[in-house]
């Protein structure tokens, strides 16, 4: 079994990040710019932030993070995604989720336009996805494509299968490898048979955050399987949803968690971010 590595493959990717960043600042004469806006105190959400914050850092991206109450209004939260939306130093805006109870989610996120819709959660990025046609998709799955290529896992004509049905997540996902010509079963909480479903999958992609979900007796032998689930353990460690002890055993490549999905998801933030950033310049 080969350990898809993310956090090599995402420090690579980063590198070419910012080489772009740095061509775009010189022809530009200011940096690609990203907003990321934090409402209320969920200590999961803060460290992801921090990590983003950091990483753009070191990217030469330019970071302007609004810190929001969670009893912030509807309508302030909206004027500041506004003022964000009219910034011209600013590229791609994120809000980052979950939003505390009580915020209208998706008219927070109606207020992106869609040239800064990093996350790739517009409606007009999801239908362009959908069409196969050029846009930005959302960073998970745009990250874990990233790390198929950079192990050079052929993709056209398997079989994959893709566990979770989220907008964020296992849609996109499932839609890339469709559009990558692989033939693509998307499973979910109430699909019947989901063992002899992932028995199939040349490609497997766990993304249902349920710990230990995936099991060796349902995955083929020789298949990669990339787990994005990130669930805290019996013992309280991070685990994914995969059984990595005994599935390691039969997947040819496997993501470890930590380290795999996790690390290619920010950098393929930062890329989303430098490539609004080139657009806006065209
Ligand atoms: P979600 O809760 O929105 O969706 C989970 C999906 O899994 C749903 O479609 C549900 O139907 C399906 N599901 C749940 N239990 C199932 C079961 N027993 N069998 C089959 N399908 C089942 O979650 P999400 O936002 O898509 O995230 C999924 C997991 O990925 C979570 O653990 C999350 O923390 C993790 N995640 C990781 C990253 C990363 O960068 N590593 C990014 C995003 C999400």
């Amino acid at each position: 079994m080969t350990l898809l590595d993310g956090k090599a493959a995402a420090a690579e990717l980063r590198g070419r990040v910012k080489e772009r960043a740095a061509a775009y600042e010189a022809a530009h004469g200011r940096k690609p710019g990203l907003a990321v806006v934090m409402i209320g105190e969920d200590p999961a959400s803060q460290i992801y932030v921090r990590n983003k914050t950091k990483a753009c850092e070191e990217a030469g991206i330019r970071h302007f993070t609004r810190f929001l109450p969670a009893t912030v209004s509807q309508k302030e939260a909206e004027g500041v995604v506004e003022g964000l939306a009219a910034d011209e130093n600013v590229h791609g805006i994120l809000v980052q989720l979950p939003l505390p109870r009580g915020l209208d989610g998706g008219a927070l996120l109606a207020k992106i336009p869609p040239e800064k819709d990093v996350d790739g959660f517009s409606a007009l990025n999801i239908g362009k996805l959908s069409a196969g046609e050029e846009g930005t998709v959302a960073c998970t799955p745009l990250g874990i494509m990233r790390l198929l290529e950079r192990y050079e896992i052929p993709i056209e004509g398997k079989r994959a299968v893709v566990i979770g049905r989220s907008n964020i997540v296992g849609k996109p996902m499932a839609m890339l490898l469709l559009n990558a010509n692989a033939t693509v079963t998307v499973c979910h909480s109430k699909t019947k048979g989901l063992a002899e479903i992932c028995g199939e999958a040349d490609i497997l992609v766990a993304a249902a955050g349920r710990a230990k979900l995936v099991t060796a007796d349902m995955v083929k032998e020789g298949a990669v399987v990339v787990d994005v689930g990130m669930n805290r353990g019996e013992d309280g460690k991070l685990c994914g949803d995969v059984d990595f002890a005994g599935v390691e055993k039969k997947a040819s490549y496997l993501t470890p968690v930590p380290g795999g999905v996790g690390p290619m998801t920010v950098a393929a933030l930062l890329e989303n971010t430098v490539a609004a950033a080139e657009r806006s310049a065209r």
